[in-house]
Formats: structure tokens, sequence, C-alpha cells
């Protein structure tokens, strides 16, 4: 029996559901074929008035494709190859993973070498082609990220830190030299591959440029994070992707560590100005754009009427990656020219955006961390950004009032941002006009909405569980929980730059893809354990949470392992690590983890082929780019491990025009 939702939405959306979870199924026909994507290599890098390349799909194992030359000679050979190789290209635009795909192949022709080599020549041309950016920035605003495995394994003393790996420079591995050098010239040092940390910093603007060492397996992830973040970086790959006893040609990192090249003229395109121009709303810009009422000094807010506002906008403004405002200034920017994206001038002040549309954005977190601090108290969560979670600080009581509270500033934020005439009859021009702050309104209003139907059909579920759920069931519950959200910020900063005719039927279906996809992706993480959030591995079994996981491995259970997995979840005489070892023995029987990596991988290919169609390069960029953050697994992928295990090294994309 399926829990009775369905008739909750709409029968085309359950349909597309229906298709996502078809596993074999190809995805739909492209409409406008992918013409760019096919060009010729040479006509891709000849043709500067070209759009950027589209992506081809679908994606497939390029292991193959990673393996660094045997010898010294062969790797000094395509190093020098792709200078000369990038030297040729058009620098004036950023790449995408594509043309550089591209390239690394044609380098390769050039030199009559297999494929094989390709991962390690676009590494290799993706350096010579920002070498000059990178070189140009000062030592003290780069940052060097190094990966633990080159460190002792047996004998190092370092302790493991939230900034990573803390090298007591013992001497016994050669991190301690790059560490004490950089750090001599006055780089940030990271031993740290896949911390959370490194973007933090780099979007905290503290960092504009990137030397990083990793296998070709971290560097091939890191592409398209280099990409979105536009910071210039220089790359030097692990001989191989082992974790033990790996090796690097060091050389490579002392030819560009101390050297420095000023450029009269460095200026940065890349998403990263955008991502700053996010976090300034919820730092420098923070008390100016939502000035505070009850609690404007400590004392005031200390008092009992000015301490729910200052909970409220303590919440707002700390914690959280900004990334739904971000989204709706990158979507503004992008259609509106992408000034930001493009003309980001790192010696000049920093791009901003006008305050109307900062405030806009500034709202959509205000409904995201709303929602969050009522969810923390519906499912009874412990921590919330590395810190307990309001209820069990302040109570059940005030909690609830400070997300409701949250709610009434999204709504005051849209409202400030609308055309208004003052006393005088004055207009501001900064301002939104009244019909685009009320579709912007009406949007949001329905992402809340939808949000509540699928956080309340998860909690009904809850009262009456029952493992008989669908695969279909659990979708449906995703897409209404977690779309929402990245609808309303998308279509806000669209509608905002004007009208959004064009994009109506994309935005619904292609949050829909990406909101899925990360909500999968959640699943599989809750099975690794989260230490930055300080969650252990399995909450949602433990919690009876209605997952997909669950309801595939439902799907697929004989009549024997339908009764392991009603003991495991329902068993409490059990202990808990004991239900949760049988139950992931028996989704690794029942193939359920890699089904939800299928699952993960064609919301992706969905998401990208909805991108594919979209006319303008500076908006369909955008989308892949949220596709590949939205979607980014910065784990290594074997749930099977208990505690996380960082593989992912968060280089940013070098993407910088001279
Ligand atoms: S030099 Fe640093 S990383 Fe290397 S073994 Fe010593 S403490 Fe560990």
């Amino acid at each position: 029996m399926s829990i009775a939702i369905t008739s909750l939405h709409e029968s085309d959306e359950r349909q597309e559901h229906s298709h996502a979870i078809d596993q074999d199924a190809p995805p739909p026909e492209r409409r406008n074929g992918d013409a760019a994507a096919r060009r010729r290599v040479s006509d891709i890098q000849d043709d500067d008035d070209e759009p950027m390349p589209k992506r081809k799909k679908i994606r497939s194992s390029t292991s193959h494709l990673k393996i660094v030359p045997e010898t010294l000679e062969l790797r000094e050979l395509v190093k020098a190859k792709a200078q000369q190789f990038a030297e040729k290209l058009d620098h004036s635009k950023p790449f995408n993973k594509t043309q550089l795909t591209a390239w690394s192949m044609q380098l390769l022709g050039e030199m009559s070498l297999p494929e094989k080599y390709s991962g390690f020549a676009a590494v290799m041309i993706g350096n010579f082609f920002w070498r000059r950016q990178f070189l140009a920035t000062p030592f003290e605003r780069r940052m060097l990220l190094l990966p633990h495995c080159l460190k002792h394994a047996e004998g190092c003393p370092a302790e493991y830190t939230e900034f990573g790996l803390d090298c007591e420079r013992c001497g016994a591995c050669t991190i301690a030299d790059y560490k004490v050098r950089a750090e001599q010239l006055g780089y940030k040092v990271l031993v740290a591959e896949g911390s959370p940390i490194v973007l933090k910093i780099i979007v905290g603007g503290y960092v504009d440029a990137i030397l990083g060492v990793a296998c070709l397996n971290v560097l091939e992830k890191a592409i398209d994070k280099v990409l979105i973040a536009g910071v210039p970086s220089y790359a030097v790959p692990l001989h191989s992707g082992d974790c033990h006893n790996t090796s690097l040609d060091e050389s490579w990192i002392w030819e560009v560590l101390d050297k420095y090249e000023p450029m009269p003229d460095q200026r940065l395109t890349g998403y990263v100005s955008v991502m700053r121009a996010a976090n300034r709303l919820f730092d420098e810009h923070f008390d100016r754009l939502l000035p505070r009422v009850r609690s404007k000094t400590p004392e005031a807010a200390a008092t009992p009427l000015g301490k729910t506002e200052d909970i409220s906008y303590d919440w707002l403004r700390n914690g959280g990656k900004r990334f739904r405002p971000f989204i709706t200034l990158a979507a503004y920017d992008a259609a509106t020219g992408g000034s930001c994206l493009k003309n980001f001038d790192s010696s000049t002040q920093p791009f901003e955006f006008p305050d109307s549309v900062a405030r806009v954005a500034m709202s959509i977190e205000a409904f995201h961390k709303a929602s969050l601090v009522h969810d923390d108290i519906e499912d009874d969560d412990l921590f919330r950004y590395g810190r307990e979670t309001l209820h069990r600080t302040h109570g059940l009581g005030p909690a609830i009032n400070v997300g409701d509270h949250l709610i009434g500033l999204g709504y005051k934020l849209i409202a400030a941002s609308r055309t208004q005439t003052s006393e005088s009859g004055a207009h501001d021009h900064n301002a939104i006009p009244a019909d685009v702050a009320c579709d912007v309104l009406e949007r949001m209003a329905a992402a809340h909405i939808k949000l509540c139907d699928g956080q309340g059909a998860e909690m009904f579920w809850q009262q009456n569980p029952t493992l008989d759920f669908t695969p279909l069931d659990a979708l449906q519950i995703y897409a209404l929980k977690t779309s929402p959200a990245f609808e309303a910020a998308l279509y806000a900063g669209l509608r905002m730059a004007g009208s959004v005719e064009k994009y109506e039927s994309l935005v619904g279906p292609f949050c829909r893809h990406v909101g899925i996809g990360f909500q999968i992706l959640n699943d599989l993480k809750d099975w690794r354990g989260d230490h930055d959030n300080k969650m252990v591995a399995g909450q949602d079994a433990l919690a009876l949470r209605p997952t997909l996981m669950m309801s595939l491995a439902w799907q697929a259970a004989n009549a024997e392992q339908r009764q392991l997995m009603q003991r495991c979840y329902f068993d409490r005489e059990e202990e808990d690590t004991i239900r949760l070892a049988r139950l992931r023995r028996l989704y690794e029987e029942l193939g359920v983890f890699e089904k939800a990596e299928r699952l993960i991988e064609k919301s992706r290919d969905r998401a990208e082929l909805l991108a594919d169609d979209v006319e303008s390069d500076d908006i369909r960029q955008l989308l892949y780019f949220l596709v590949d953050t939205i979607m980014a697994d910065e784990q290594d992928k074997d749930p099977r491990d208990s505690m996380p295990k960082p593989t992912s090294i968060l280089i940013p994309l070098p993407v910088t025009t001279a």
C-alpha cells in the first residue's frame, strides 16, 4: 500500500517522477540538438564569437582517462606542449570543462599520444591558460592546498582540526617544506582536501588564487568548481590516485610557489565575485539593509522585548553558505548582461547589486532559515551549522516564534525592495516595480506552501510509518521539500531583471531535477555522517524518515529481506548500531546505494538537458554551475565508509581575463 499523497499533486508532475526512477530509460530527446558540443575541436578554438559549448550527455566513467604519463620525460613533454597550446588560445574568455576536454584531446592528437593522458593534459592546459593571472596575484592573496596523503603515514604527529591537518613541521615529509616556505611568503596553507573551509575562505574574500596539489581524480572534480569560483589556479598532479606512497614532481611546485609577476590590469570573471557579493549582504551591508528595531543596543537585545529580534537576526546573519541568495544575485546578473561576472576588477571596489535586488536575495535566506528552525524542531535535530539548534538553546516556544519572526522578515525585505514614493513625491529608481515585487512574492508563497506540503507528508507518514512506500512517493516529497526554494531564488533573480516569459517552462522542471538530486545526495551523505554538523551516520533510518533509499530497498527486497527491514526499522529493543549495521548490509546487497547514485546522475542529466536549450550563454552557464554546485559530492562516494573520507579538493576554477 502506498501512502496517499498522490492526490496532492498534479498528475504530469507524478509522471515525470515516474520517468525519473525508470533507471534504464534514456533521457528525453534534445529539442534543439546540441550543435555547439558537436562542433569540431578546431572550430571551438578558432571562433571567438561562438557561444559556449553545451554539454554532452550521458556521463560515463572517466577513470581510464586519468593516467599520469609514466616517465618524467613524457610529463615534461606534455607540459611544454600544453604551454605552447595554451598560448594560442583566446585568454579573454573563461573556458568550461567541455572546452578543456576538447583541447586536451586535440593536444594529445597532435602529439600522437593516447587518450588515457587526457586528464593530465587538461590540467596542464588549464595551468598555462591562467598562469599569468596566478603569478600576478600577491603571495598574501594566494592559498597553498596540499593533500593529506603526502604526510608520513605512520609517524605523523599532526592532529586534524577544522582547517584540516595541523602539520607540526616534524620534517618527516615534504609537507613541512612547502608549508614553511609558503607561509614565509604570506600564503595561507591548508592540508585539507575537500574541506568546506576552503570554499569559505575563497568566498569570504581572503584568497584570490590557489596553488593545489592533488590526484587527477580530485582535480577532475575541481574543474567544475574552478569554473564556478573564478579564482586563478595552478595544479600539480600527484602521480597516482592511490592515497598511499604517492609522489609528485616537486620541482613543479617550486616553479611557481615563490614567483610574483604583477600585471597592469588584472580582471577576474567568475562566480566568486557574485558569491562574495552574496556574503557581504550578511556581513558589511546587513545592518543597513535590515536595520534593527528592538535590539539596537546590547542592552536592548537582552530585554524580553529585544530578544526575539536579536536571536532572529543572529540566525539570519550567521551560518550557512548563502547559496540561495547567491542564486538570486547570479540569475539577476546573468539576465542583465553579466556585468558582475565579466567585469569584476579585483583592484577596485567589489561589485555591488542594487539594494532592492539585495533585499530580495536576503528575503530568500530569511524564508530558508525560518524553514530550518521549524524543521529542526519537527525532527528534534541537535545541531545546525555546528552549533546547538535554537529549540535546544532557547526552548521550543521561543524557537517556533523565531522561525515565525524570520518569515516576517522575509516579507518585510520584499516589501522594502519595491518602488515607493516618498513624501516629497520622489521615486527610488533602484527599487523594483510593484508588479515585479508581487510576482516574486507570489512565487515565494507558492514555494512556502509546497515546502509545508512536503514536510507535512513526511510527518504524517511518520505518525503511521509503513515500509510500503514507493520510490515515486519519496520523489514527490523530495520535489516538494527541496526544489521550491531553489525555484523561488532563481525565479526572483530572473524576474527582477525583466520578463521571465521564455524561462517560465524551464525554471520549475530544472529546479525539480536539481532539488531531487540534491536530496538524494543528502540521503547518501546521511549514511556517512557529517562531521561539520556533528551528525552521525544513519540518522534518517533511526528517525524513521521516509527516504528514497528505504523505498528502493523495500521494492527490491524478497519476503525474508522485508522482514529483516521491518526489524531494523521498528525493533527498538535492538541496539541502534546493530540495527544500522544490518540495514547498511541489506542496502548493499540490494544495490540501493548504487541505484541512488544512478538517480542523482539521472537528475543531473535531465537538468543539464534543460539548460542546453537556453539561448543566453550567461544564463545557461549559470544553470550548469547550479547543477555542479548543488549536486556536488565533496566526499568519497562509498557510503560504506562510516566516517567521511575527504577526497575532493575545492580548487576553484581559474576563470580570469587579463
Ligand atoms: S612534516 Fe607535518 S605532515 Fe609531515 S609527518 Fe611531520 S607533522 Fe606530519
